[in-house]
């Protein structure tokens, strides 16, 4: 899609007028109204009233909000702008694929089918395990996904009966009090209450601990790197970890190299190569490098051969042993650029030859820059494979055809999602089978949350007093 910078803001200030004006034309909106409060506490404390009576309606209820949320963010214009936004506002990542990704989020988060009921009946009578809503949730969110992360959390989160307060990361925090007041906007129109989904216009690090430490916060989800994930370990809370990943790419001799090539460039430049899951570093056996180099070159990847370009890109994008975020989620033309490089715009990734302990190879970047680290053979591959995942047990992608070596990888780097002969991206249901997450808990073990992640069992016991056996 092609539209210019005067289309953007016609389509912003559109969606942004319908908004503001609300019901009445030319009436900004209250404080909290639409979920966005100026004041964290604030937010906190109309989730917790929200919550009380949310939790006694009915799962049809629940679902025909969420149906509505749906239809309002799959709304052109919404999902245009939203795009839109989250790319000029971050300067991070690609708006083709931020599409992509908010179709995703909309079509394919589980709603309320997810939480299933296990029963139990014999001569004691008849046991129900049901799943229970937490209470209130809070959930921060990445800047990388500001808002893929609040439509996907929001889905789940409602569908199992909670309230949710996010805290956002405050450098996409346009981005996020336009997906909260988009997401209310439909609940309130299809006859829901106020404040199921709460934030704040002004999200620090202060307001996000006050979440953390809230007592009328009963859950929390971290989806972020190491920092926050930490921060809500060390909560005293229930809590689930969506960390940082680093997902290797590795490729054995048996494997099918044309269409590896291709599938590692594609899963790498996806979304500037900003989500968690994407392709960050390559180890290939030997006996075929040269070809997967090849047909990599073939695919839009450029080879810095250099070795003196190859540190003066280290030294712009991890300058002085901290990764720039002038950098981060921007496309490979730009990236090469920055070390006097001009090429065309067929070109989606940057690759390297290095050392397994380059810091390309080592450090997650999340921008399109692919070290490529050749291994003897299989056995090797998978202990640099593994060892690269650093055990964050989130994503590694393999490609080839022995199911022994796939299931060797598989046993030994544990992922919470391991990718097969596709890019990384399928596993989250993009060309993939299954339903998606943008909040992957390797750290705390859930794997691709849903709707039963954010409730508890319950069970409840009667016995004798009703048979039909
Ligand atoms: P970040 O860790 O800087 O920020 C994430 C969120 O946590 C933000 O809302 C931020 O304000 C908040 N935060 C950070 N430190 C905090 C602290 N000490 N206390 C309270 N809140 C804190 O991450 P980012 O750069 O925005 O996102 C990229 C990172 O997130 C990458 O490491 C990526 O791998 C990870 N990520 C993981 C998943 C997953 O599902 N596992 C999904 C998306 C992104």
């Amino acid at each position: 899609m092609n539209i210019d910078t005067t289309g953007i803001e016609y389509i912003v200030k559109k969606v942004m007028a319908e908004i503001d004006c609300a019901e009445e034309s030319g009436r900004t909106l209250k404080d909290g109204e639409l979920g966005v409060f100026n004041d964290m506490q604030n937010a906190i404390d109309a989730a917790y009233i929200a919550q009380k009576s949310y939790m006694r309606q009915t799962l049809a209820f629940r679902s025909k909000l969420i149906a509505a949320m749906r239809a309002e963010m799959l709304k052109k214009e919404n999902m245009e702008t939203i795009c839109h936004m989250a790319v000029e506002e971050t300067g991070m990542g690609n708006y083709e694929h931020k599409l992509i990704k908010h179709q995703l989020a909309i079509n394919k988060t589980p709603g309320v089918e997810d939480l299933v009921a296990e029963a139990w009946t014999g001569d004691n009578g008849l046991t129900l395990n049901e799943q229970s809503p937490f209470g209130v949730i809070g959930a921060s969110t990445p800047s990388t996904n500001p808002s893929e992360t609040v439509i996907n959390n929001s889905i789940g989160m409602l569908a199992g009966g909670n309230t949710v307060v996010f805290a956002p990361h405050p450098s996409a925090k346009q981005t996020n009090a336009l997906c909260v007041k988009l997401l209310n906007k439909a609940i309130l129109e299809a006859g829901g209450p106020e404040n199921l989904i709460v934030t704040t216009a002004n999200p620090t690090l202060e307001s996000a601990n006050l979440v953390f430490s809230s007592d009328k916060i009963t859950m929390l989800c971290a989806t972020g790197g190491p920092g926050v994930v930490k921060a809500v370990l060390q909560s005293g809370k229930k809590g689930i970890g969506a960390g940082a990943g680093n997902p290797p790419a590795l490729v054995d001799e048996t494997a099918d190299i044309e269409k590896a090539a291709k599938d590692i460039v594609d899963g790498c430049c996806f979304d500037n190569n900003l989500p968690c899951i994407a392709e960050k570093e390559v180890v290939v056996v030997d006996q075929v490098a040269d070809y997967l180099i090849f047909n990599m070159k073939k695919n839009g990847a450029y080879e810095l051969k250099d070795a003196k370009k190859i540190e003066e890109l280290a030294e712009l994008v991890y300058p002085n042993g901290r990764l720039s975020r002038d950098y981060v989620g921007r496309d490979a033309i730009t990236i090469l650029k920055g070390i006097g490089i001009e090429v065309d715009s067929s070109v989606r990734v940057v690759m390297m030859e290095t050392s397994k302990d380059h810091i390309f190879a080592v450090e997650e970047l999340m921008m399109p820059i692919l070290p490529i680290v050749r291994v003897k053979d299989i056995e090797e591959g998978i202990e640099v494979a593994v060892n690269l995942e650093h055990g964050n047990r989130h994503t590694a992608i393999m490609h080839s055809t022995n199911v022994n070596n796939l299931s060797e990888m598989a046993k030994r780097v544990q992922c919470t999602i391991f990718v097969k002969n596709a890019p990384s991206y399928a596993g989250i249901g993009v060309g993939g089978e299954g339903y998606t997450t943008f909040t992957i808990a390797g750290p705390t073990g859930e794997g691709l949350t849903s709707a039963k992640t954010f409730t508890r069992k319950r069970r409840c016991t009667l016995v004798g007093g009703f048979d039909i056996k």
